[in-house]
């Protein structure tokens, strides 16, 4: 479950400075937000699921609807609504691969409770994966209708805001990125030993396994109940485009711990390997790895 957004995004050699006027480089749109690119990360892995989501009536809309579908995402369950815009993002990308990002989250901020219990009515699932771009509303709904149905609890906290604290009561694996990890903890995090540190934090506020994202430094498991810290390693890359990295590695973990539910080291490592082919690529969708280019990877 999640956000699903149309992608606007500029590429520049540099950030330009507050109130300059620019060339860019190039124009992508693509089908983003962190719902969609989750799913799509899901149905890569050739496992059976569906995206719970909100989109707008609209052209955008329509063109999310058919590229959903065509990259194999379910989207029977998608909540469709008449009176608001399709979320769009306006992004820009420089050279290093970093980005910004500026959000109008349009319908994925108008999901209601009503609307999470029509959609998640008749579901059953080994694992719930979710983040924290849809209305504050629908993600503790929809976290509570995963907790009651026993699915595996994934909860990806980006962007980290208000109701993260609530959100991860009901949490069995919370996978915060660096920044995301800073504002949680107050910790700064640049080292594995700020990982380390970090995770146990988080673990405290009561979630067993915390994932810290440190993007190309690698990823930070602690498992609360073993009090046992594991490294996993970044592959390296040489980045592109590190927008939806986050999302690859969030989708492509859950899709293995559905497949495999007692192996959350070798479902970081699978990730880990997927958000890696995804930053040295361009493009949105199209540039998510599927199980088969996850195996052939040689680095
Ligand atoms: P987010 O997109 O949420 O900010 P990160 O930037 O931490 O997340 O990236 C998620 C994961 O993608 C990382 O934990 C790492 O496994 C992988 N990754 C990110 N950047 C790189 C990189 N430059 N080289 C290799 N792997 C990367």
């Amino acid at each position: 479950m999640g956000a699903i957004n149309m992608d606007i995004l500029v590429h520049v050699d540099q950030y330009p400075k507050y109130g300059a006027n620019v060339p860019a480089k190039n124009l992508e749109i693509n089908v983003g937000g962190k719902g969609s690119n989750q799913a799509v990360a899901v149905a890569k892995q050739h496992v059976n699921q569906t995206l719970i989501g909100s989109i707008g009536n609209d052209d955008f809309g329509k063109q999310i609807l058919s590229s959903l579908e065509n990259s194999g995402v379910k989207t029977d369950n998608l909540i469709i609504k008449d009176d608001v815009q399709t979320g769009t993002a306006v992004a820009a990308v420089d050279n290093t691969g970093e980005n910004t990002f500026m959000v109008v989250l349009g319908a994925n901020n108008s999901i209601t409770s009503s609307d999470i219990d029509a959609a998640m009515k008749n579901l059953n699932a080994k694992v719930f994966l979710v983040n924290l771009e849809t209305s504050q509303e629908s993600v503790l709904a929809a976290l509570k209708i995963a907790k009651s149905k026993d699915m595996y609890i994934v909860l990806d906290p980006a962007p980290e805001n208000s109701y993260f604290e609530e959100s991860l009561k009901y949490a069995d694996v919370v996978t915060p990125n660096k920044q995301e990890t800073e504002r949680i903890t107050g910790v700064k995090v640049e080292t594995i030993a700020d990982g380390k540190k970090a995770a146990k934090i988080i673990a405290n506020k009561g979630v067993k396994n915390v994932i810290v994202k440190l993007g190309e430094s690698g990823n930070v498991l602690y498992e609360s109940e073993k009090d046992l810290f594991t490294i996993i390693k970044a592959t390296r890359v040489k980045a592109v485009n590190t927008v939806g990295a986050g999302d690859t590695f969030a989708g492509v973990l859950s899709a293995h711990l559905a497949k495999n539910p007692n192996n959350l080291v070798e479902a970081i490592e699978i990730a880990s390997k997927a958000a890696a082919i995804k930053v040295s690529r361009s493009g949105g969708h199209d540039a998510i790895p599927t199980l088969e280019e996850i195996n052939q990877f040689e680095y």
